[in-house]
């Protein structure tokens, strides 16, 4: 064995983890857990965080500081140095023990459980609180202003600052905290995480036990005109910062989620309803679930995709909304044959109604061969009038 990398050993290694692997520990603050000693017992003796552990009898604190995973597998084991490094570098610590959860107390419960509900209402009220302080909550008010997000946004929508551990780093990171919530009912917690070393396909973690179906059905309006249902809450946020008076918008979150039932039946009580996913597979699952549902995609400039976020920050949300919605209003092709066969209506006023949706050039590449169907049928109509005016 050649030289021991120390800093990369201890950063691949999380001490609630370990420890969780021969005792039972509980969480007693955030990100911090106790239970009882391997060596000499107690009840919550032995402290562990992700990077630091003592306990209060064998091996106190050193000047305020605790002991590092090395120092645990030595104590331990009874190994040396060198040898505790090889254990923990190839994975070998103790794989024969009974693995815990590393966190188990909000592992072991769903959000429906009163113990759940309980711990994640703490969590969030903190979380809030936390994002509300002059101090304590600067790093993730400025995070929001840099998107765009006003104080009176995310105020509304309950948002929070913490710093939750985060799956893949197995650490604790900075993260905007996003409650999901149904009549006032705690769901799920979702995280955001941002900063240093998140990359793309981690920025989001939810709290475990949570269940996520539409986000932001708790501040829907009345408006039973316009819906939309948008992937990514900050892209919700977004929305109903810009146009609330004039829509209103849900989201099936960051992750593959279209909502399932619960937009079905919400979406019913719409006149039109837009999905704006720009993954297909997302935007294909979300308009299977809702009929009549119209698709949105973001705007593409410079092969850069703007989301509803980034056209809130480039000033030009509240237009591309209003456009969206007023390409919304024309019949669908199913609508335009409806008002072809109307017969009690007057056959000037049926072919007028769909005369100017035929102009419009955007709907034969949306409607394809339901476009020609209508176009034929109105072209017929055109005929029995011009007869009819001759006569
Ligand atoms: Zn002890």
């Amino acid at each position: 064995m050649g030289s021991i990398d120390v800093d990369r050993i201890k950063q691949n290694v999380d001490l609630v983890d370990l420890a969780g692997q021969v005792v039972k520990l509980r969480k007693v603050a955030a990100g911090e857990y106790a239970g009882p000693c391997p060596k000499c017992g107690g009840t919550d003796r032995l402290h562990v965080k992700a990077d630091w552990w003592f306990c209060r009898q064998c091996w106190p604190p050193d000047n305020g500081k605790g002991h590092d995973a090395i120092a645990w597998v030595m104590w331990l084991d009874g190994v040396d140095f060198r040898e505790a490094c090889r254990r923990l570098d190839s994975g070998a610590v103790p794989t024969d023990r009974p693995r815990r959860a590393p966190e188990p107390s909000a592992r072991r419960y769903k959000w429906g459980d009163p113990a759940w509900q309980a711990e994640a209402r703490t969590f969030v009220h903190e979380a809030v609180q936390r994002l509300a302080s002059p101090t304590l909550g600067e790093p993730g008010r400025a995070y929001l202003a840099g998107r765009g997000i006003t104080q009176e946004t995310w105020q509304a929508w309950g948002l929070g600052y913490a710093t939750p551990r985060h799956p893949r780093l197995r650490a604790e990171r900075p993260a905007i905290c996003l409650p999901w919530q149904g009549r006032g009912t705690l769901k799920a917690v979702q995280y955001r995480f941002y900063g240093d070393g998140i990359e793309h396909g981690d920025r989001f973690a939810q709290r475990p036990g949570g269940e996520r179906t539409l986000y932001g059905v708790d501040l829907l309006g009345t408006h039973c005109d316009t819906l939309v249902l948008v992937e990514g809450e900050l892209n919700a946020l977004s929305i109903w910062q810009e146009a609330r008076d004039r829509l209103d918008v849900v989201s099936f979150g960051s992750d593959s989620n279209a909502g399932g039932d619960l937009a079905h039946r919400l979406a019913a009580r719409y006149r039109r309803v837009l999905v704006w996913a720009d993954d297909p597979d997302k935007a294909r699952l979300a308009m299977g679930a809702i009929p009549g549902a119209r698709g949105l995609r973001s705007v593409e400039q410079d092969g850069q995709k703007l989301d509803a976020n980034a056209l809130l920050q480039a000033g030009a949300l509240a237009d591309f909304l209003l456009a969206a919605r007023a390409r919304a209003e024309r019949p669908t092709a199913g609508e335009a044959l409806g008002l072809l066969q109307d017969t009690a209506r007057p056959l000037t006023d049926r072919l007028g109604a769909v005369r100017d949706w035929l102009r419009d050039r955007e709907v034969r590449g949306e409607l394809g061969p339901d476009y020609d169907n209508v176009l034929t049928r109105w072209l017929g109509m055109l005929g029995e009038y011009e007869r009819e005016v001759r006569i």
